[in-house]
């Protein structure tokens, strides 16, 4: 369907004047669009001139195949949505009239939403946007499209309007994405594609039968599939090469073939073979064999996420949205890793937690600070600033994991919010203000890397505990270990004896946004009237909830208010790290011995609800600065050189695409897959 021009490409030039130099932040304009509640940014890709020319080419390779799985999110994330994009972008592209009215502009606000959130519910909080346009716009322009954009689309006009009109207009049609309420059937009430025909007790039992007891080294179940009743019969449709979703995925093998060939080193490239093998075979058993050499391969310079990989999508947690990214080392930055990395086992033997919930020996957490180049799928155009992997419980503790902090991201998202009167609306005196103004980014670039080299590597389950026990509860929980062990350590004086940190006052830079964040600022991401559902979300209100429900009698930390609005103030850091402390040890307790209801009810508890008088006040302080609560990014666009031989010689790197095309040109190069995927 798509074809790849390997050769066209015209201009040849040396390495010496290649057009890869990064700009400098100064030069660079981070800001590309903005709508509804999204702010989108682009990224600089620092010392990307600085990889050799088999490095670029390594690069490029797997920059396409991190590329070809956009389709299949949109499909996971819910069966309407690939056929829906479509019909969005033909009518978006097939528009001759008024740009100016107002059906227009919301439908195109509609359009970009669709594109940030990979389908028609909101990327955090799950919920079904609601359009703008009217119903009567929308299906007349759908009436004006042309054969063949219905040939396209894979539907005619007359389908089109029944299937998914009501989909995008009828409020109660696939209401949320991701149910996480409890008391109800999570399966049958969440919109998200990966269980057709099933109750939430055939989904359970059915994973129950298959997993074996006192199994050590448990294959990630249902990881790669779709569950599906078909003629009374529950099967996996298994996504792989001759399986779902096949013609996206053997496009990611083609070009990871071409990433083995270049590989810069045998490790590297047995990692990149055992991709394409499990991709073909799609045995979840090849896929731990993948996670434990990837784990592995620490020597290389490139390093790539491709595939089924985390579970945030499904609401029991099982099942794995397609993401990738592609990134380099950031050599300078990499040394602060090294140093928490390299003190992993001092941590551990210091952690607030119950020894027998510790790790007698904490195994190669391998942590690093990257550039990404490239993000796709589960982390485009959203992306996370830390990531760890693998998540299988027993690679980890066999083989460790490894961690990065994505600082060319957390770069932008600094640089973007400079200036915006945020901190001075929140913060509750210029002592704050200026804390955060001399240690948030350093402090947050820590706490990420805390959380992930060695929050979500720490701690063990006892024997016997089922690593699902804890269900929905299960990411809360887990994000509120990593945050927890992050937010304790950084207030230790060990961690100015490491250089971490320049004095014994910066992390109060941290814990004071954290809680300003956790208790009160974090809620502009949510709608009135609607609860916190997700996991990151929800790990933070609980710990800035819990221990403000901990400090009703020493008031380490408070809530006041001036002048008719509400504020934190933190009148003893000591004591705050002490609950955190506290806090922690219960949180591992609960993860280590898989305790279920106590899981439920903390989470319950403090996670959750919001008060609504205070969510409003938050929501119309925030609304006065005009500031989007949510970032998202467009990648750079790369051109490989060849020379008359076909011998690639050199990558270019352009960023000057705007979003709508950035998408609309995904949408043509990487249509990988049908409207509809059985
Ligand atoms: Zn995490």
């Amino acid at each position: 369907m798509t074809t790849i021009c390997l050769c066209a490409c015209g201009s040849k030039k040396s390495a010496d004047d290649s057009d890869l130099k990064t700009p400098a932040i100064n030069d660079f304009n981070y800001k590309v669009d903005a709508f509804a509640d999204m702010e989108i940014l682009r990224y600089r890709v620092p010392e990307i001139e600085k990889l050799t020319t088999n490095q670029k080419e390594l690069l490029y390779y797997l920059n396409e195949a991190a590329l070809q799985g956009r389709d299949i999110l949109f499909d996971q994330n819910g069966k309407y949505n690939l056929c829906i994009r479509r019909t969005l972008e033909a009518v978006y592209t097939n528009f001759d009239g008024d740009k100016t009215s107002d059906n227009f502009k919301a439908f195109e606000v509609y359009l970009k939403r669709v594109w940030v959130s990979n389908g028609i519910h909101h990327h955090y909080g799950n919920h079904k946007f609601t359009p703008e346009f009217s119903q009567i716009f929308f299906v007349n322009e759908i009436q004006k499209l042309s054969a063949s954009a219905f040939e396209k689309i894979g539907l005619n006009a007359d389908e089109l309007i029944s299937v998914i009109v009501p989909v995008i207009f009828d409020s109660k049609i696939a209401q949320t994405r991701l149910n996480q309420a409890s008391g109800v059937d999570l399966i049958k009430t969440s919109a998200s594609n990966y269980y057709e025909n099933l109750s939430q007790k055939e989904v359970e039992d059915f994973y129950n039968k298959m997993k074996k007891p006192n199994d050590e080294t448990p294959i990630s179940y249902g990881l790669n599939s779709k569950l599906v009743k078909e003629d009374g019969k529950i099967f996996e449709k298994t996504y792989k090469a001759g399986g779902l979703y096949s013609a996206a995925i053997e496009k990611a093998i083609y070009w990871l073939e071409k990433a083995a060939a270049v590989a810069e080193n045998e490790q590297q490239k047995s990692v990149i073979e055992k991709l394409i093998s499990y991709y073909k075979s799609g045995d979840l058993r090849e896929f731990d064999e993948y996670a434990i050499l990837w784990v592995a391969d620490t020597a290389s310079h490139i390093d790539f996420i491709n595939g089924f990989t985390e579970t945030y999508g499904d609401p029991m947690g099982m099942k794995a949205s397609w993401e990738a990214n592609v990134n380099f080392k950031n050599v300078e930055a990499t040394k602060r890793t090294d140093i928490i990395s390299g003190n992993a086992q001092w941590f551990e033997d210091n952690s607030p937690t119950d020894k027998q919930f510790k790790k007698e020996k904490v195994k190669g957490i391998a942590a690093k600070v990257i550039n990404v180049s490239i993000l796709g799928g589960d982390g485009y155009p959203t992306t996370p600033i830390g990531i760890n992997l693998p998540n299988s419980n027993w690679i980890r503790a066999a083989h460790g994991s490894k961690s990065v902090t994505i600082e060319n991201i957390t770069e932008a998202y600094d640089e973007a919010a400079h200036g915006n009167g945020f901190a001075e609306e929140f913060a509750w005196s210029n002592e704050e203000i200026n804390l955060m103004n001399k240690y948030k980014f350093q402090t947050d670039n820590l706490h990420t890397d805390l959380h992930e080299c060695l929050g979500h590597g720490s701690g063990k389950l006892l024997a016997g505990v089922d690593p699902d026990a804890l269900q929905a509860y299960g990411a809360t929980i887990e994000e509120a270990r990593a945050d927890l062990f992050g937010l304790y350590f950084m207030a230790v004086p060990k961690i100015v004896e490491l250089g971490l940190l320049p004095n014994e006052d910066a992390y109060k830079a941290q814990y004071y946004s954290y809680f300003m964040n956790g208790l009160l600022t974090q809620q502009t991401r949510i709608e009135l009237g609607k609860n916190i559902e997700e996991a990151h979300m929800r790990n933070r209100q609980l710990i800035a909830c819990w221990v403000l429900a901990k400090s009703a009698d020493d008031k380490a930390v408070e809530l006041k208010q001036r002048d008719g609005e509400t504020f934190v103030v933190i009148n003893d850091y000591k004591k705050v790290q002490q609950h955190l402390g506290e806090l922690l040890a219960e949180i591992q307790r609960i993860k280590s011995t898989g305790d279920f209801a106590a899981a439920r009810d903390i989470v319950e508890t403090y996670a959750v609800k919001l008060n609504p008088a205070l969510h409003k006040e938050i929501i119309e302080r925030y609304a006065k600065l005009n500031i989007a609560p949510y970032k998202g990014f467009v990648n750079p666009v790369y051109t490989p050189v060849f020379d008359e031989n076909n011998k690639f010689i050199d990558l270019k790197i352009d960023y000057t695409e705007n979003f709508v095309e950035q998408h609309l040109r995904y949408s043509k190069d990487y249509s990988n897959l049908p409207s509809f995927n059985n």
